[in-house]
């Protein structure tokens, strides 16, 4: 039996047949990541959740704090976006030279 490769839309199954596939696969990842719990940066438990947009609780230590609005630091996107490179620094000439060694 061959197996279809099945896109894992968890909580964005909830729109349907609509909005299509790939932004339903993108909102999928996103929201994964806000629901999941994270790990605290104060008792390095996991249990962090979201509470608003930007804002986060510890259910441990009870600290709530800011972070970024769907995950807390760490970006979710890890693909590196062409044309976006840092700048290259030029060699620089005649220092490392080695001339009649
Ligand atoms: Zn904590």
């Amino acid at each position: 039996m061959v197996k279809l490769k099945i896109e894992k839309l968890g909580s964005a199954k909830r729109f349907g047949a609509r909005y299509g596939r790939k932004p339903k696969y993108e909102f999928a990842k996103i929201e994964k990541e806000q629901r999941k719990r994270h790990k605290c940066p104060y008792c390095n438990n996991v249990a962090v959740k979201r509470i608003a947009m930007g804002i986060w609780h510890c259910r441990k230590c009870d600290a709530k704090f800011t972070g970024k609005a769907y995950t807390i630091a760490k970006p979710i996107m890890t693909e590196a976006v062409p044309g976006e490179k840092t700048e290259e620094i030029p060699e620089e000439i005649g220092e490392d030279a080695e001339e009649g060694a």
